[in-house]
């Protein structure tokens, strides 16, 4: 997508909604306004579509439409899943497991359990960002209960593996959640085969639109999680709330769109981020953050001795990503690339270029070249930071 005078180049932050998916919503909003939650014929038609959308969903992870939970994004999916289930199984061990590259909707909720009693043990990727499923046992106890890991990580695109610690899990009867915000309708997902019991997703990062998200809890023993909203008795009283008819159409049809390209996307963005780094990886001081077998959709760069901020400003007009969008306000340094073992320095001047479906060849090569000469002209600025 190249408007006027920008090259976006952030897809991992947020995607442009597919014309189709607009539509769809456009169409149902024309066809009824009823509350999903009225028993007479207009309601039942709101029914109706909320209940095409999950079949749409749930093609797409091979799972049963009954398993789907409708929330307003990853973040809420997230914050339900490990609060709601961490509590569920609190009566049986209140210890708990995640990483600390995990999106901040993971981190800050493992926090706030942390507060309430629970106790977490963060485990520690290798180098590249991948989590060594043996590290992962280790920390296992036998009061765990409750483990959450993300798929696709969206800073570096480290695709963690969810098979290997899924069933780990399954042989200690530990609830697994997985945050796929990165991930669902950009990889393949099997969840008749996966061994994962709750996997959280969001419209907006595959095409779809922002606000509706989903929770997929397993049906199987144990595997449940409490409500953390209260209100009528909608969604078996798990997430209550009148449910957006136009919205859940909306995720359905974006779902029904990626199941049929995936893999055309992927080598798609394979050959965008094979270019885009060939165009910059000989560039004095360049280093690749995260695994060249990563999700190619994201390319994650630091540069010595350049400063982020001002490396952000000389970019434009490419827009792109330091640290994560969630945390570009506050001028932190990635806690994301410093937990990979990145200096302060290294980490604040880390780039995330994230190419989509809409990114063309000549806007990634053009990107290739201005990145550097970008760096050429901060390293004339201030030469004497070269060394
Ligand atoms: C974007 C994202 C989220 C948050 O999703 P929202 O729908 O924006 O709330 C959570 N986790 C990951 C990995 C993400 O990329």
């Amino acid at each position: 997508m190249m408007t006027e005078d920008y090259i976006y180049l952030d897809y991992a932050a947020s995607t442009p909604v597919d014309p189709r998916v607009f539509d769809r919503m456009r169409e149902c909003s024309a066809a009824t306004c009823a509350n999903p939650s009225s028993t007479h014929a207009a309601g039942r038609m709101s029914q109706d579509i909320i209940a095409n959308a999950a079949t749409q969903v749930a093609d797409l992870l091979n799972i049963d439409p009954k398993t789907l939970i409708w929330t307003s994004g990853a973040t809420e999916s997230d914050n339900l899943a490990i609060a709601g289930g961490a509590r569920y199984r609190a009566h049986r061990g209140k210890h708990i497991v995640t990483m600390r590259t995990e999106h901040k909707a993971v981190t800050d909720m493992f926090d706030t359990l942390a507060k309430e009693g629970f106790e977490v043990t963060w485990v520690d990727p290798g180098p590249t960002g991948l989590l060594d499923p043996a590290a992962f046992e280790a920390a296992l106890r036998d009061d765990t209960q409750f483990a959450s890991i993300m798929f696709v990580n969206n800073e570096t695109g480290v695709i963690q593996d969810i098979e290997a610690l899924g069933n780990i899990c399954r042989q200690r009867d530990i609830l697994f959640h997985v945050d796929a915000a990165q991930a669902v309708g950009k990889v393949r997902i099997d969840l008749g085969k996966l061994p994962v019991d709750l996997l959280s997703l969001t419209g907006h990062k595959f095409y779809g639109p922002k606000g509706i998200g989903a929770l997929y809890i397993a049906d199987r023993p144990g595997c449940h999680v409490e409500p953390i909203l209260f209100g009528g008795g909608q969604q078996r009283r798990m997430r209550p709330g009148t449910l957006p008819t136009e919205l859940v159409a909306g995720l359905g049809m974006t779902a029904e769109i990626a199941a049929g390209r995936i893999d055309d996307d992927l080598a798609h963005l394979r050959t965008l981020r094979h270019a885009l780094w060939d165009g910059i990886r000989h560039i004095d001081g360049v280093t690749l953050n995260g695994d060249p077998n990563g999700f190619p959709g994201i390319l994650n760069v630091s540069v010595d001795d350049i400063e982020g901020e001002s490396l952000l400003l000389a970019l434009e007009p490419l827009l792109v990503a330091t640290g994560s969008a969630c945390n570009s306000k506050s001028q932190e340094p990635s806690y994301v690339l410093r937990a990979l073992g990145l200096t302060d320095l290294q980490a604040q001047s880390a780039i995330r270029f994230s190419v989509g479906r809409p990114t063309t060849m000549p806007e990634v090569e053009f990107a290739a070249g201005h990145y550097r000469a970008a760096i050429e002209k901060l390293r004339e600025l201030a030469p004497e930071v070269v060394t």
